[in-house]
């Protein structure tokens, strides 16, 4: 490894307050074996240091890499066929995509993540099948290829042990199935389906095999309550506590999991997690759209954390999560793309610019996200729902040197008024096309705009590649299953929401 230094006309530090960033005019980096030495004046810093190497110039804004802190997999559900429909349903159309290599995937992805400044990605990995070793096998692939392109990961396999068509026993589901249609579906089920125990398993070979990587780490996923035992919830939070990882959770992420949870324990998820153990830094709740104003305290006094995936629950017609009463009890908010954002694809600027615009509610009270807000939950909220939550997020000295360069002129030319402040010509005005590079420890994985590990297009032609053959028999078989099970799915939730409100989704989501 070696040193450099990394200079720009404006050097973005830290987030100190809702209205209060940290900015170094005509500042610098300096770096050494991936950790950030000093962070100051590129005069001073200039005078001090003998670097390896000089990155960025006077024409360049320096600021902490992007988290995203909810990923899935690389081409979109849209590519792979299915449509944007309410969340319940959309899993029916899921079931019915194709089997894509998982290295392939994962890089298809990282690329944009990269591209739009991403430095660490949350990645919960779900949807293969059993056996154990099969899921191990796709498990590695995903590491491997963030270890080449050389991306910071936390790692998840998601656990899941019931409910997996819908919010019931599988058993009772598959009963009331039409007699052409129950084998398949049970079989389905079984092939998806691996031991409790298994998952365990999963987590402590893949902890012990790849935990111990520098850009690697690996947590622990609660898919969701609905999919959940509260036996699988005590699990994992003890496996949580004896390894000293956080775990990522999906939560409350439609108004039809707000009605299963008073279904299942008479109270609220929150409460029910919160009963069981889980609630506190340590856990993220994915989504959480669906808070009651006490879950919400709940949150904020236990210290747990909220991943707002803003696009996916748009697209998922899952409603609008209340970050203005998060931000407004204190808790700490991340940023998550989820499966793709609203141009479908993983672009983390476009995805602050929604979270900074969707809560603008009206009015004139300081009660709507700020650009800081947003740029803080999309770097050190962030990384606290990772395992590399002291290590990155922001730029100090001791931290780790996850560091992207933006091309100032891509945002201020070709005027900009000097008052505006920084912060805010970063947040409404950044474009993928303006990052140029990107370091993670310290190294360029991205430089003046090129992947400096692998060829983007040979990897993304060799994708395309594997996918250009007939659907195999498995595939056409789940496909076939998807439409007829679908009505069923459907059928299920008829009624499911009665009696809950008339009000816009907007309103339910934020009076509950
Ligand atoms: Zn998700």
């Amino acid at each position: 490894m070696a040193s450099s230094l990394v200079r720009g006309k404006y050097v973005i530090c830290k987030v100190n307050s809702r209205t209060d960033t940290q900015v170094i005019e005509d500042g610098a980096v300096f770096q050494r074996d991936g950790t950030i030495i000093e962070v100051g004046k590129h005069q001073d810093l200039a005078a001090k240091h003998q670097p390896d190497e000089v990155i960025g110039s006077a024409e360049h804004v320096v600021m902490p890499g992007l988290v995203n802190s909810h990923h899935h997999i690389g081409l979109t559900p849209l590519q792979l066929g299915a449509p944007d429909l309410s969340l319940e349903l959309w899993r029916a159309r899921r079931m019915a995509a194709r089997d894509v290599n998982p290295y392939l995937d994962t890089l298809y992805s990282a690329f944009e993540l990269i591209e739009s400044g991403v430095t660490t990605v949350q990645h919960l990995q779900a949807r293969v099948s059993g056996p154990l070793e099969r899921i191990y096998g796709a498990a590695s692939e995903a590491i491997r290829a963030y270890q080449d392109i050389g991306m910071r990961l936390s790692y998840s396999y998601i656990l899941m042990d019931q409910n997996r068509f819908v919010h019931e026993e599988d058993d009772d589901f598959v009963k009331r199935l039409p007699p052409d249609i129950a084998p398949e579906a049970m079989k389905l089920l079984r092939a998806a389906a691996i031991p409790l125990e298994d998952n365990f398993a999963l987590f402590e070979d893949l902890h012990k095999n790849f935990n111990h990587e520098e850009r690697v780490r690996v947590q622990l996923a609660p898919a969701n309550q609905h999919w959940c035992s509260d036996k699988s919830l005590t699990m994992l939070k003890e496996y949580s506590d004896k390894y000293r990882v956080p775990m990522h959770m999906h939560l409350l992420e439609s108004a039809y999991q707000k009605v299963y949870a008073k279904r299942r324990s008479g109270t609220t998820a929150v409460q029910h997690l919160h009963d069981l153990g889980l609630l506190g830094p340590d856990l993220t709740l994915g989504h959480g759209v669906w808070l009651t104003e006490g879950d919400i305290d709940l949150a904020a006094e236990t210290g747990t954390r909220i991943c707002h995936n803003a696009s996916s629950n748009l697209r998922l017609r899952s409603g609008i999560a209340p970050l203005n009463a998060f931000e407004k009890r204190g808790v700490r908010v991340a940023i998550g793309i989820d499966e793709a954002g609203i141009n479908d694809d993983r672009d983390m600027l476009q995805e602050m610019r929604l979270v900074l615009n969707l809560h603008r509610e009206p009015g004139m009270d300081d009660t709507v996200p700020t650009t800081s807000q947003v740029f803080r939950m999309a770097t050190e909220h962030g990384a606290h729902t990772t395992p590399y939550g002291n290590d990155i997020g922001t730029l100090e000295p001791g931290k780790t040197a996850d560091i992207i360069l933006m091309n100032w002129k891509h945002i201020a030319y070709p005027y900009l008024e000097q008052n505006v402040p920084v912060i805010d010509a970063v947040v409404h005005r950044a474009r993928t096309q303006g990052v140029e590079t990107v370091l993670v420890g310290g190294e360029a994985i991205l430089r003046d705009g090129r992947f400096t590990r692998l060829n983007k297009e040979d990897i993304i032609e060799e994708l395309a590649a594997s996918l250009r053959v007939p659907l195999s028999a498995g595939e056409k078989h789940r496909q076939q299953l998807s439409i007829k099970i679908f009505p069923h799915l459907k059928q299920f939730y008829d009624g499911y929401l009665d009696g809950q409100t008339h009000e816009s989704f907007y309103q339910m989501s934020s009076k509950h």
